[in-house]
Formats: C-alpha cells, structure tokens, sequence
C-alpha cells in the first residue's frame, strides 16, 4: 500500500463528501484544496452565498408585496455592509464547520495545489505524494469570453458579483442561465435596474417552456429589460462606466452601464495540473471522461463533480462521490440516478427533475402531462403567489411518474417530493392517493396526479 491509501484533488461538495465517507468507511483520507477551509465553489462562492442574498432579495419582494394586503414596512433600506457581514458569516460558519467535521473524521488535510506525477503520484508544493487511489474533484470556473476585458474591475464574473461591492445604478447581466437571473434578482431587489442579454429566444435555454413563463412574466416587471436574441459585441471599460454594444439581426446599438456581469457557463477545471502525465484525455469540452463507477481511463484515478461533465451540480458530485468511493472501496455499486434536480432560485422559483415533455417527444415517448395552475391552489391564494404551475410528465399507459416540473415559490424544496416519485417509481395513483397536508403547496402535486385520472377536486 502506498504511503496514501486516498488522495481526493478538490475540497468542493464533490471532494468534501468523497473524503467523508471514505473515512467512516475506514479509509485513509488525504483531502488536498487551495482554499484553506473545505467547501469549494459551493459554499465559498457559489450556492451558499448566492442564495444568502436570495434570501434578502426575497424578503425586500415580499416586503414591497404586503402593502398590496394592507402592511406597509415603508421601502426597505440596505446596509450593505451589515448584508455583507451576514453572507460572509454564513459562508465562514458553514465552511468552518466542515474544517471540524474533516478533523472529526481524522481527515488529513493539505493546502496547496495537487499536480499529478504519473498515475500513482500527486506533487504538492516540493512534497510529492504517493497514492494507491485518488479522486479527482477540481470543479469548474467561469467561462470568460477572450476578447472582453478580464474580471476585477466593472465587468465582473460570479465571484466578484457576490462581493456586492456597490449597487450598480445601471446592472447589465450577460448571459440568460440560472446564475445571471439569479444574481439579477438579487441586484434587482437591492435596487439596480438591471438588464439582461441572452443570445438564444428565450431565458434559461433548455428549460421547459411551461416553467420559464412564470418567470420571465415576474421578470419582465422586476428588471429594466430582457434583451432576447441579441449578443454583446463589444465591451470597453471606463473609469466609472462600461460601454456596450449590443446586437441583433436588426443591427447594433450603444448602452452604457455602471458595472457589467458576465455570466455564460462555466468550464471545467482539467488543466495545468498534470493530467498529461496520466493516460487521462479530456473530451471535446474539457471534461474528464468517466465510466458508471467514475473511473477514469486510469485504473487508479476517479473523477466527479463539475469536472466530470453531466449536470454542473452541487448534489450531483456528492451523489457521485459516494459512487467513487464505494466503487474505490469494492462495493457493488454504479451511477444510476434516474433524476437530477435541477433548481433556479429565482423569484418565482423553478424546479424540474427527470423527463421532461420536450425530451419525451425527443425520444419518442408516450406520455400524458398533467398541470396543476396555482390559482386553483388555497395555498398559492392565501400567499398572494397564484403565477406557479405544476406539471407531471407520465407514462401514457402507467402512469408512471417520469419528471416533474414546478414554477412556483418554495419550488425547490418541493421538487424533492418528485425525485422520490421518479426514482421509487412511482405512478401518479401513489403520488395522489398519498394525504397530502392542507392548505400547501404540495397539493399541487397531489392534484396534478389526480387530474390525470380526470378527476382532480380543484379543477375542472
Ligand atoms: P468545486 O466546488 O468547484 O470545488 C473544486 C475545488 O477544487 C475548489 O475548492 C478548488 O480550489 C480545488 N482545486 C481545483 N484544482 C485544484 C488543484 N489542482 N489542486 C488543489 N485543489 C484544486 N449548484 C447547486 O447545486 N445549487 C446551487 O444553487 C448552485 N448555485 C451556484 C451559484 C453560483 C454563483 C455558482 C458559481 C455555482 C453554483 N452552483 C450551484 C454550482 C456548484 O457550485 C458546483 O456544481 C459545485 O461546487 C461543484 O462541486 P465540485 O466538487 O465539482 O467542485
């Protein structure tokens, strides 16, 4: 046995977990990362922080919405630095908090940048490391169009946008995905007008369309304007503005504004750290190739998370990591998820998981859509939130539960109700003989499942 049983390359939600339960299997864990305390993108900059400022963002929404039901806060001040404080306590004590759990867990923990030898060895500073197996859980980072000026300044990446250095009068969002509707929101909320350009016809591309319309309704309220079908073809950073120039089939047009984000996608992290010292090669788009256990090409060397392709996901590297290390660890065990949850935490939220309508025509499969419209729901009603929809994707015959889709507040927690459908699978018989509880949100599940019965209390 080498001198390290487990090397894991990567502290994220991927690496944090692999190296947890590698070490309640018994395992020898080495857990290498940069940052000094564990967490990744995720908790640093990504899912943990975005969603701490959501959360402010949706209490400023609900706040301006009372007064239409007699209960009036006044406008909602911000102190931005106090905000700040808050967001940077919740990443410290979470990020904090799984330092103690790795200690716990006698994880060894080293700070450094891991960059592979050959397959059975990392260097990490001057120290190099012998490994019997290691995982790799590197992530991803923004995608940054070459010719724009680089983030830092006013055009900004996630990361920087996070920091909420000012409110930007003006806000400029490229880049229609979740991350810069999400960032939108919460820049809208504090009080920038906010604009957003999206390249294709529609926000959050790929998206059922049924769940977007909601949102871009809100959206077309919320934010200054939704520029479809139109690129950025320059950008040129002043002292206090950036000037824009976008475009369209009609023609080009200049924009200023105070601070610029730039979000379209993200790439993996599988360069500069010594892959080609292994037989490892990365696919078309950088990805590291897996098989169903998350080896890689090498026998010794797994990979998962955002740098192994498939859904870019907090949950999905750590259902991952628990694949690697079982398979690592010799258990019986494959990647098998029939759903990935997929959650936008805008406002209204969108959340989908396994088929959806489009993918079933796509693939040729029969299926009945069952819709519940939230203006039939008591719920939706009482919380002045009637603008969601949910849908069920069912086998025709069955009517087994092959996805499910939900626009609508609190959309992301009550997606985890259809993942369980999907992956138990379930017909809709189970989902709507099920008591759901009164007056929730979750009836409309309920309800979605009876209506394909055609017979669903609420409507009609
Ligand atoms: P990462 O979290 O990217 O971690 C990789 C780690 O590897 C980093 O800490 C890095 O320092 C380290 N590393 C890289 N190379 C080396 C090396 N050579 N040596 C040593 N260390 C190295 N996902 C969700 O599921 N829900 C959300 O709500 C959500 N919101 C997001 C919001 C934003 C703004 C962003 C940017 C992302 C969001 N994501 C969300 C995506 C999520 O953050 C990623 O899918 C997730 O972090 C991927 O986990 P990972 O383990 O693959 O890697």
């Amino acid at each position: 046995m080498a001198e390290h049983p487990l090397v894991i390359i990567g502290a994220g939600p991927g690496g944090y977990a692999a190296a947890f339960l590698a070490a309640d299997k018994g395992m020898d864990v080495t857990l290498i990362d940069e940052q000094d305390n564990p967490g990744g993108v995720c908790l640093h900059v990504g899912c943990i922080p975005s969603k701490t400022l959501l959360h402010i963002a949706k209490l400023i929404g609900e706040a301006r919405q009372a007064k239409e039901w007699g209960l009036d806060f006044g406008e909602p001040r911000v102190d931005l630095e106090a905000l700040r404080q808050w967001k940077n306590k919740v990443v410290e004590q979470m990020t904090g908090g799984l330092a103690q759990l790795a200690k716990q867990r006698k994880v060894k923990r080293i700070q450094g940048r891991a960059v592979f030898q050959d397959a059975h060895a990392l260097k990490v500073g001057d120290d190099v490391l012998r490994f019997d197996h290691c995982i790799i859980a590197t992530g991803s980072r923004p995608t940054w169009p070459q010719t724009f000026p680089k983030p830092g300044g006013r055009v900004m990446d996630s990361t920087a946008a996070l920091e909420i250095a000012d409110i930007p009068e003006r806000l400029l969002v490229i880049g229609g995905g979740y991350i810069g509707l999400e960032m939108g929101t919460v820049y809208a909320a504090l009080g920038s007008r906010v604009s957003v350009v999206e390249m294709t016809d529609g926000l959050l591309p790929g998206v059922d369309r049924d769940l977007v319309r909601p949102l871009q309704r809100k959206l077309a309220g919320d934010f200054e304007a939704i520029h479809l079908n139109t690129k950025v073809a320059s950008l040129t950073e002043n002292k206090n503005s950036v000037e824009v120039t976008l475009e369209t089939d009609d023609g080009k047009r200049e924009d200023t504004f105070d601070r610029v984000l730039m979000a379209v996608g993200r790439r993996p992290n599988s360069d500069g750290f010594g892959l080609d010292a292994t037989q490892i090669e990365l696919d078309s788009h950088g990805f590291i190739p897996v098989n169903a256990q998350r080896r890689t090409a090498e026998q010794s060397i797994y990979a998962i998370g955002d740098v192994a392709g498939g859904a870019m996901l907090a949950h999905k590297a750590a259902h991952e990591a628990r694949v690697a290390v079982e398979a690592i660890a010799g258990d019986k065990t494959k990647w098998d998820a029939r759903a990935i949850p997929a959650v936008v935490f805008t406002d209204p939220e969108i959340a989908w998981c396994g088929l959806t309508e489009a993918e079933a025509k796509e693939k040729d499969v029969s299926v009945t859509v069952a819709k519940f419209p939230w203006g039939a729901s008591g719920r939706a009603q009482s919380l002045g939130r009637v603008e969601g929809v949910t849908k069920l994707v069912l086998e025709k015959e069955s009517g087994r539960v092959l996805g499910v889709g939900i626009a609508g507040a609190g959309a992301g927690e009550l997606i985890a109700e259809g993942v369980l459908a999907v992956e138990m699978g379930a017909v809709a018989e189970d989902v709507a003989r099920a008591i759901h509880p009164h007056p929730t949100l979750s009836e409309t599940l309920m309800e979605s499942a009876e209506s394909f019965y055609g017979s669903a209390t609420h409507i009609h």
